[in-house]
């Protein structure tokens, strides 16, 4: 089974192509590298494209064999999301639109789509698949956009599905070959190892004020590698069903939630290094807290997530760190 991933030099993108390549698959990827690195192209096929590029994407589809999508390539910073919606929509929305489209073309039936929990905005959490979706940031929207789109895709061109609305992805494989890099670093746990490594002087934690315990935002942290083999579970229940037109949707999180200050915490603890920070206003867009429901993966996929304490998850990620230029 050849499987193509979009985003397969990203950051979880690239931890898919590790768990295929470990479970037998064969993979195409499709990056432009924008936000994904060279180093982290883990495949033999690799197409360096944009999946908007419709001439690349002609040409990826007519020279492989492509029994399912897993569908990462999108641009996924809420900040900057806010400042420029419209680049998120084109590059998300059409972006995906252009892969169902050729997905139609060549009689493709199965796609595993990356969506997120912003889709749910303020939804009280523990947060499960049938809770409201109301996002309070333009990603979100764009990627609540997508799922509504590939459900008409899928009763029209008997398309299966499955959107996988993750909650904070963290942590890095347990080899240390792949991890989390970006080439501007927005994000809690790198940025607070970081510190930790002397490369910045302090964390600002963007919002003490809001209706938490302690005041700080709080959020689900996933390993990276348990949600790639979630992805893997869905596109496997897809290829072994007879039936076309599946829709599925889940959360994939750890059903724990944190605390800014208890992630600076845990990340002192595992580094044994001090972390300064500073308060600084809200970040424009984040919810105060967003804890999944994971029970349906776990009930009808069996998905068992490996990493259970937060403290393995970024000893993984401060293996990587250290290591990472
Ligand atoms: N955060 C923070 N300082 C930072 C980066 C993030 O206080 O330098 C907060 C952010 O406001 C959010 C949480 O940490 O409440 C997780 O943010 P991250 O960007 O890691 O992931 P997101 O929740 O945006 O997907």
């Amino acid at each position: 089974m050849s499987i193509l991933v979009t985003g397969g030099a990203g950051y979880i993108g690239s931890h898919m192509v590790l768990h295929l390549l470990e479970k037998g698959y064969e993979v195409v990827i499709a990056d432009d590298l924008s936000t994904g690195n060279k180093e982290a192209v883990l495949a033999n096929k690799f197409y360096q494209a944009d999946i908007k590029d419709e001439k690349a994407m002609a040409r990826l589809f007519k020279e492989n064999q492509i029994d399912g999508v897993i569908h990462f390539a999108a641009f996924s910073l809420i900040g900057e999301s806010m400042q420029e919606p419209l680049k998120y929509y084109e590059n998300n929305v059409t972006g995906t639109l252009r892969i169902l489209k050729y997905m139609d073309e060549y009689g493709i039936k199965n796609i595993v789509f990356s969506s997120s929990a912003a889709v749910y905005g303020e939804s009280p959490s523990p947060i499960k698949e049938n809770a409201g979706t109301n996002p309070t940031n333009a990603y979100g929207e764009t990627k609540l956009a997508v799922e509504k789109m590939l459900k008409w895709a899928s009763k029209a061109y008997g398309i299966n599905f499955a959107a996988l609305r993750y909650f904070n992805a963290a942590g890095s494989h347990v080899s240390g070959r792949i991890g989390e890099k970006r080439k501007i670093e927005t994000h809690l746990i790198p940025i607070a190892l970081d510190v930790a490594l002397g490369k910045i002087e302090e964390l600002l934690i963007f919002g003490d004020d809001y209706d938490t315990f302690d005041g700080t935002c709080i959020r689900d942290y996933i390993h990276v590698s348990d949600l790639a083999s979630a992805h893997l579970l869905a596109l496997e229940k897809m290829a072994n069903e007879k039936k076309c037109g599946l829709n599925m949707i889940y959360n994939l999180g750890s059903e724990k939630g944190f605390s800014v200050n208890q992630i600076v915490e845990a990340v002192k603890s595992v580094t044994e290094v001090n972390i300064r920070t500073e308060i600084a206003p809200r970040r424009s867009g984040d919810p105060a807290v967003l804890i999944a429901s994971s029970e349906k993966i776990k009930k009808e996929l069996g998905w068992a997530p490996q990493y259970t304490d937060i403290r393995d998850i970024i000893s993984t990620a401060w293996e990587f760190r250290k290591k990472m230029r």
